[in-house]
């Protein structure tokens, strides 16, 4: 059976409950407009964990001023028969009072894997993130929390954010899930004009040549020629720390893109070959 609550005192309620029967508790967070790739989230959770718990929560505070808040997709409705659908127990729905009622004056703010890439772009966003994230944690009190590679920094912030502030939670990556053409899965696709969406799968071609050694400024260029308006960044990176790759240290690498294609940001990253 499928639950759905907005309050955290509802949340609570249910997680001490399950507590009391000793069952085990995995978490998803996500901003809702669910697709493919959170359901491969909530369905890894469920081979984990005894009850599994998704929150739909589109937080303002990881929005920059000028970013897409207000057009950011929303589907209650649909996103509720998917969780139903794909048996999460749990659907927490709360809205903005309930995460940030007034008064509420507390930030997190990360440095390290936070700082390169996307705390460039969007200085702002991972600060957002690592709080919210921190207070679904504290709501929810998971003992396993899952997040896609899809947002291959956001994963590697939370870990950090995890293992510095001692929170008991087991952070688990799941791979990116993609359309046939190669196109990784994400709510912000929905922005793309037919036009657009033929021109996108060319960024998941370039970082996967990068990935094979190619160099990236070349393929920022083949970018550009084949529609995107500008490149943010396209980079090989340490995959832990995010610092730029030492070729030859033996360390896995991660390549990172984030391109615009007319008004949307797209972003997307893959192993590196070594
Ligand atoms: P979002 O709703 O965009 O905040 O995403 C919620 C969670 O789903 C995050 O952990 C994302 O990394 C993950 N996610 C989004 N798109 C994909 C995808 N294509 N494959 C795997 N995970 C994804």
């Amino acid at each position: 059976m499928t639950t759905t609550v907005t309050t955290i005192s509802e949340l609570k309620r249910i997680r001490h409950a399950w507590r009391a029967e000793g069952l085990s508790v995995a978490m998803v967070p996500t901003m809702g407009a669910l697709h493919v790739g959170h359901l491969t989230l909530v369905k890894r959770a469920l081979e984990t964990a005894d009850r599994v718990v998704v929150s739909v929560f589109v937080n303002p505070t990881q929005f920059g001023p000028k970013e897409d808040l207000s057009r950011y997709p929303r589907d209650p409705e649909g996103d509720t028969a998917k969780l139903r659908e794909a048996g999460a127990h749990l659907i927490w729905m709360p809205g903005v009072e309930d995460m940030y009622p007034a008064g509420f004056s507390t930030e997190i703010s990360v440095a390290g894997a936070a700082l390169p890439l996307e705390g460039e772009f969007r200085p702002t966003h991972f600060g957002g993130v690592a709080t919210v994230v921190t207070k679904l944690f504290g709501a929810a009190e998971p003992d396993f929390a899952f997040f896609g590679e899809k947002d291959f920094q956001q994963l590697a912030v939370i870990r950090q954010t995890v293992r510095d502030l001692n929170l008991n939670v087991d952070v688990r990556g799941v791979p990116t899930v993609r359309d046939a053409d190669g196109l990784a899965l994400s709510s912000r696709n929905a922005y793309l004009t037919p036009e657009e969406r033929k021109i996108a799968p060319a960024l998941y071609r370039a970082i996967s040549a990068v990935a094979q050694g190619a160099d990236a400024e070349m393929f920022k260029e083949s970018l550009l020629a084949a529609g995107f308006a500008k490149i943010d960044y396209l980079d090989v990176r340490d995959a832990e720390t995010l610092a730029p790759y030492e070729k030859g240290s033996g360390r896995p690498g991660r390549v990172l893109v984030a391109a615009w294609l007319g008004k949307t940001r797209l972003i997307d990253n893959c192993a590196l070959v070594i």
